[in-house]
């Protein structure tokens, strides 16, 4: 195994990087907010947001990091009232998971190193081949349906039909995440993460959830470990990548293989 180099003061050395991929399927119909800029007044509530070269829908990595965040942070019972914005935001301790995963934004010194470099880089989800096709034949170019909602009119109950565009339960997206590790401990925070995923899954991505939008699911996981040697010659040495899981079926089933990987290579290191 390769020596990690050793850590300055700050106590943080760089190991190497899960790569986490899979599908995220839409269970019900997803609104993610585009811009509106473009649209004829009268036109569309709320398009969904598109690549602005491919024109396909897609999630910001953002919008899900963002969305996971979030839902950890209410696990952990760490959503504050921010301490000088007198808002509630996500708040910046530096010594939860929420932070070490997601990262801090303080002006604190002494937060920020407590904190270290946030972990988890989480690319934008792109329409898979497989669903690009599906897709593409009821919906042409758009790969969105528009489903009109009615508005209920409060004193006179006449519906108002509001055309709303979403992406079509059954669309799935490729996902990337990575997680870089910088201390032993925090192969552990990987377990956190599958916990925001789990949670998202009982929640909502996207706008409308409370209407039935934006229930998704995680599919064909796959998670491999980069290690430092990995990144130290071109082509990468014959075995440096290790394979943590593989076509994992569910969150679930990936957290536990998570789980059983960490304690085993704890107790080879306490061995
Ligand atoms: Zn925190």
């Amino acid at each position: 195994m390769t020596q990690a180099p050793s850590s300055a003061d700050h106590g943080y050395s760089f190991q190497g990087k899960f790569v986490l991929t899979g599908e995220l399927e839409c269970v019900t119909g997803l609104r993610i907010g585009g811009s509106t800029e473009g649209f004829e007044i009268g036109g569309l509530d709320n398009p969904v947001i598109r690549d602005p070269v491919s024109e396909e829908p897609y999630i910001p990595g953002s919008s899900l990091k963002g969305k996971l965040r979030h839902l950890l942070e209410w696990k952990l019972g760490k959503i504050e009232r921010h301490p000088k914005h007198g808002i509630y935001t996500a708040h910046s301790c530096g010594d939860c998971p929420a932070c070490w995963i997601f990262g801090v934004a303080s002006d604190e010194e002494d937060v920020r190193k407590r904190s270290g470099p946030s972990r988890l880089t989480v690319r934008d989800a792109r329409l898979t081949a497989a669903c690009r096709e599906k897709l593409a034949e009821p919906t042409g170019r758009l790969f969105t349906e528009i489903k009109s909602e009615n508005a209920l009119d409060r004193i006179t109950s006449s519906a108002m039909p509001r055309p709303m565009e979403r992406v079509p339960p059954g669309a799935c997206f490729g996902i990337e995440m990575i997680f870089d590790v910088y201390r032993d401990d925090d192969r552990r925070l990987l377990h956190d993460l599958l916990t925001a995923m789990r949670l998202l899954e009982d929640s909502a991505l996207g706008s409308s959830g409370s209407r039935g939008y934006g229930k998704v699911r995680f599919k064909n996981l796959r998670l491999v470990w980069r290690p430092l040697a990995y990144y130290s010659q071109y082509p990468p040495p014959a075995g440096a990548e290790e394979v943590w899981a593989e076509e994992v079926a569910s969150t679930d089933k990936l957290q536990q293989k998570i789980g059983e990987r960490v304690e085993q290579r704890a107790g080879q290191a306490a061995g």
